[in-house]
């Protein structure tokens, strides 16, 4: 009985072999659990986010920092990065645990990984809080102007997207001008807010939904957006949708109800499983890959982990986002394949080749 229960938390904690690294601290005084996942460092130092809040269980939050720092190296790699994929996650209620001594802490870990894994900001920790963090670590980006940092990424990330709506635009009808588009936009925070004000200046037509009413009155009175049911304008007959809330916007329920020809937007982890690309592409419908769309934050905190940052060397990589998506509906019209298989595949090939380039190198050092 015993041995069968400590085999199943084994399997529990078993990371499959594919990250490079996995490292955990627990220290008792300040309450830090902290598990950091780096992925791959084939391109470059792993960089990530790191995601504070209560997990269910260690096994829970160790299998979301494996399959986000996946995610991670994915992402920068299809953004032309020099960067690795890591991931962090603290488990707790950031609400009761956030103190100086916990980030002072987890700085100390994170220089014990020596530059391996830089952090960032995700769910549950703020620009504030990657200040904090920056007194004990230079591993850290997402810090705040005055601090030196880069400050809030989404401006920068909705910019990258809508680089991305028009790649789609040129791709699919010949101009990158969205003007007289109907673009139907679900959730208008910080980056969906940005979006509908970069798109009307372009001249699209904008419908506009989310949880928060004062949120859609914004947006509305700021670009003439007309304003729609989070619960239903995925059924809005547009030419772009462009999810920018929660993750999982695209699921067996939404998908057959969609009434548009492509969906762009800036929600991590739209398609509920990943059988949906498919089933998007069946229905006519061209899916941009989440992570390519929305890099921009990825890229803006790559410029700040570079030293000085460069606003403007920034927002130039982030542009380049289009030639990568026209890219990917080049490859799609003589392939057949969907974007999201296409953007996966070129994504690995680039690591493969660094981590061999890599692996040719020490042995010849070795
Ligand atoms: P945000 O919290 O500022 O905005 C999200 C908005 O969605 C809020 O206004 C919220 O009220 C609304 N919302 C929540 N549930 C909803 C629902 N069920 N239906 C409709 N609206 C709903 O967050 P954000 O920074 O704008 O990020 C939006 C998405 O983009 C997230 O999925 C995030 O992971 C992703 N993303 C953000 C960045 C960035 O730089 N901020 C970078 C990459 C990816």
């Amino acid at each position: 009985m015993k041995a069968s229960q400590s085999d199943s938390e084994v399997d529990a904690l078993d990371t499959g072999g594919e990250h490079e690294e996995v490292a955990g601290i627990w220290r008792r005084g300040s309450g830090l659990r902290a598990i950091v996942a780096i992925h791959s460092t084939a391109l470059g130092p792993a960089l990530g986010g790191t995601r504070f809040r209560p997990y269910p269980t260690v096994a829970d939050g160790l299998a979301d920092v494996l399959r986000l720092s996946r995610a991670m190296s994915y992402k920068a790699a299809m953004a032309g990065l020099e960067l690795g994929g890591g991931k962090a996650v603290i488990l707790g209620d950031p609400s009761v645990l956030r103190s100086p001594g916990l980030w002072r802490d987890y700085g100390a870990f994170l220089n014990g990984l020596g530059g391996r894994y830089y952090t960032a900001e995700d769910v549950g920790t703020s620009i504030a809080d990657m200040d904090e963090l920056g007194r004990h670590t230079r591993f850290v980006t997402g810090r705040s102007v005055e601090a030196g940092g880069s400050g809030d990424p989404s401006p920068v990330t909705a910019f990258g997207v809508f680089r991305a709506m028009q790649a789609a635009a040129k791709s699919l009808w010949g101009s990158d001008s969205l003007a007289g588009r109907r673009i139907a936009v679900n959730g208008v925070g910080k980056v969906g807010g940005a979006l509908a004000g970069l798109a009307a200046g372009d001249g699209a037509k904008l419908v506009v939904a989310d949880v928060d009413q004062s949120a859609v009155r914004r947006v509305v009175d700021a670009t003439g957006a007309t304003a729609s049911d989070p619960g239903e304008i995925h059924a809005t007959a547009c030419d772009i949708y462009a999810p920018c809330a929660l993750g999982g916007a695209l699921d067996d329920e939404t998908v057959p109800a969609l009434a548009c020809e492509a969906v762009v937007g800036a929600a991590n982890n739209q398609l509920a499983r990943p059988e949906l690309a498919a089933v998007l592409r069946e229905r006519g419908i061209a899916y941009v890959p989440d992570y390519v769309v929305n890099a921009g934050g990825v890229i803006n905190i790559a410029y700040e982990r570079d030293g000085e940052y460069d606003p403007g060397a920034a927002h130039e990589h982030v542009a380049r986002i289009y030639d990568t998506v026209v890219a990917l509906f080049d490859e799609a019209s003589r392939t057949g394949d969907t974007l999201e298989a296409i953007a996966d595949r070129t994504a690995e090939q680039r690591i493969a080749v660094a981590d061999a380039a890599r692996a040719g190198g020490s042995s010849t050092l070795g």
